[in-house]
């Protein structure tokens, strides 16, 4: 059964006495994470052993980071490798977030390498595809998002596939309030999965998590997850509330 998943993504929000009191607050409001659910806390590195120790022994969570190198390593000044994250016990990382691919030029060509040094050195990839409002409104969504899938992904085996986390993310509803309905949310999903189970097959397509992200809060988050190809979130505002946070990790289903 594939996890139902709320991932928060904080971006470059937060002081370093900001993010503790943020954990502080979330670990002092009650969620319930049953045994197929899971809340991921993506955070600015320098603050990835701090998560790391406020979140150690507590079931179902993981820390991520929100970016990494497509190098291994090297001279590549302000870089962060995948080993950096390993050898800190960082088990998950966003990949092609589309602040990433706008304001860093980041290619599903460079992704696709980001991948493949996660899954060598076994560190879940949290993959985000999305498409921009002039697409949306042209009408051909799919075909974008579907590029975005075969370029990153495609290159993959059947078992690596399996290690990815996916985040689909129009881009025309992240940070604007306006968030994709959930029947618009449940046809992408379900397109989704069916390109991943026309070239992986059905049961790894099946497993897959898919979340959706852009303006998830509490009072639609469970709406929205109540659709069968949505297992969760990507939450940007919403996650540095840590009420509402919890809030949208209650509406798992
Ligand atoms: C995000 O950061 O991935 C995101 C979806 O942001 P927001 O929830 O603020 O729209």
């Amino acid at each position: 059964m594939r996890k139902q998943i709320a991932a928060a993504n904080w971006k470059m929000n937060l002081t370093y006495q900001q993010a503790e009191k943020l954990f502080d607050e979330l670990l002092a409001t009650p969620h319930q994470l049953k045994q197929d659910q899971l809340a991921i806390f993506a955070v600015p590195f320098p603050y990835l052993q701090l998560a790391n120790e406020r979140m150690s022994g507590r079931a179902n969570v993981m820390v991520a980071a929100q970016n990494c190198s497509n190098k291994r390593s090297g001279a590549y000044t302000g870089e962060v490798s995948v080993e950096m994250l390993n050898s800190m016990n960082i088990p998950c990382v966003i990949i092609g977030h589309s602040e990433r691919r706008e304001y860093f030029n980041e290619s599903n060509q460079l992704l696709a390498e980001k991948i493949d040094i996660c899954l060598e050195t076994g560190i879940q990839p949290i993959f985000c595809c999305g498409e921009p409002l002039d697409i949306r409104e042209a009408g051909t969504q799919n075909v974008f998002v579907g590029k975005q899938l075969e370029e990153s992904l495609f290159h993959l085996s059947a078992e690596q596939l399996q290690h990815i986390v996916i985040a689909y993310e129009p881009i025309w509803a992240i940070g604007t309030g306006k968030t994709a309905s959930a029947d618009q949310a449940q046809e992408m999903h379900a397109f989704i999965r069916s390109h991943l189970s026309a070239k992986f097959g059905d049961s790894i397509a099946e497993n897959i998590s898919i979340l959706y992200g852009g303006s998830v809060k509490g009072n639609n988050a469970a709406e929205l997850f109540s659709r069968r190809d949505v297992d969760g979130g990507l939450v940007g505002g919403a996650s540095l509330d840590a009420a509402e946070f919890v809030k949208i990790i209650n509406a798992l289903k």
